[in-house]
């Protein structure tokens, strides 16, 4: 039996290096983590943790909060990101991969896009400016073949305007994580094929509704996260969130839909690896 964390910032944990973050998540059962970027640096620091811890994978992307200007600089520097990854790989193969020879080795396991999308609630980026990053950014998972992290809040009418336009691609896959929707915007977003991943929140007194969602959406559909530093599950209310405490959502999960934890564990487990082709990877 074993979690997986599928939305992480370890760069963002002040309480833990990421070196002693992952290591102590691994004691919690944790096989595999995904640290997300939400700005050209932080997703540069999301590869280099691939590169340098083997249960940690990373997403490259930037955030509705940082989409304020967003333009053709911004979609060079993520295609760069890419782009030198490529170029490790050839590199690798020429060169003997598997030997360890220091920085550029070791493989980048890059396996989404993300986060991104749109941010209505604190709207620290103009609105048409984080439209047209979550579509440019769409457009790249797409073109190199990775699923969408998808960060939704306070947005959700226009989130589906926007996968609408991309759903019948088939190479589109996507998930909304942390999702903060009603059950009637979760059937939507399984409708267009969507996945749905859930944080610390649904542990909340107040997540009444939030709960109902994990009732409806069947197991196979949804990952887990945790979404560190923020939002700490009641249990660790007032700490400091780490990809450890992931095992709290699994709880919820497994208490709302009245199956063994186990089952929760595994099940959410395989979406994941499927999803987002962890273990397997290239
Ligand atoms: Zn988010
Ligand atoms: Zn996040």
């Amino acid at each position: 039996m074993y979690l997986i964390d599928t939305h992480a910032h370890l760069d963002m944990i002040k309480s833990l290096t990421p070196t002693e973050a992952v290591e102590k998540s691994a004691r919690e059962d944790v096989r595999y983590i995904i640290n997300v970027g939400t700005s050209i640096e932080g997703s540069k620091r999301s590869v280099e943790f691939s590169r340098r811890f083997p249960g940690v994978y990373s997403s490259i992307g930037l955030h509705p909060h940082d989409a304020g200007g967003f333009g053709k600089r911004e979609e060079d520097e993520l295609e760069n990101i890419l782009a030198g990854i490529n170029i490790d790989i050839q590199g690798r193969h020429g060169s003997g991969y598997g030997k360890d020879e220091g920085r550029g080795t070791a493989p980048a396991k890059l396996v989404a896009v993300g986060e991104t999308g749109l941010d209505f609630y604190r709207d620290l980026s103009p609105r048409p400016d984080q439209e047209r990053a979550f579509a440019s950014q769409i457009e790249l998972a797409l073109k190199h073949d990775l699923p969408v992290i998808i960060h939704d809040r306070d947005a959700h009418k226009e989130t589906i305007g926007v996968v609408k336009n991309y759903a019948s691609s088939p190479a589109f896959r996507a998930v909304v994580h942390c999702f903060s929707g009603d059950v009637n915007f979760a059937l939507q977003c399984l409708e267009l094929g969507l996945f749905i991943s859930f944080t610390g929140v649904i542990t909340f007194p107040n997540a009444g509704t939030l709960r109902q969602v994990v009732k409806e959406v069947p197991l196979e559909r949804m990952f887990m996260e945790t979404d560190s530093p923020f939002l700490a599950p009641r249990q660790k209310r007032g700490r400091e969130n780490y990809p450890g405490y992931v095992r709290y959502v699994a709880g919820e999960i497994a208490g709302v839909k009245e199956m063994p934890f186990e089952e929760v564990a595994r099940t959410t487990s395989q979406n994941a690896q499927d999803f987002f082709k962890i273990g397997n990877w290239r």
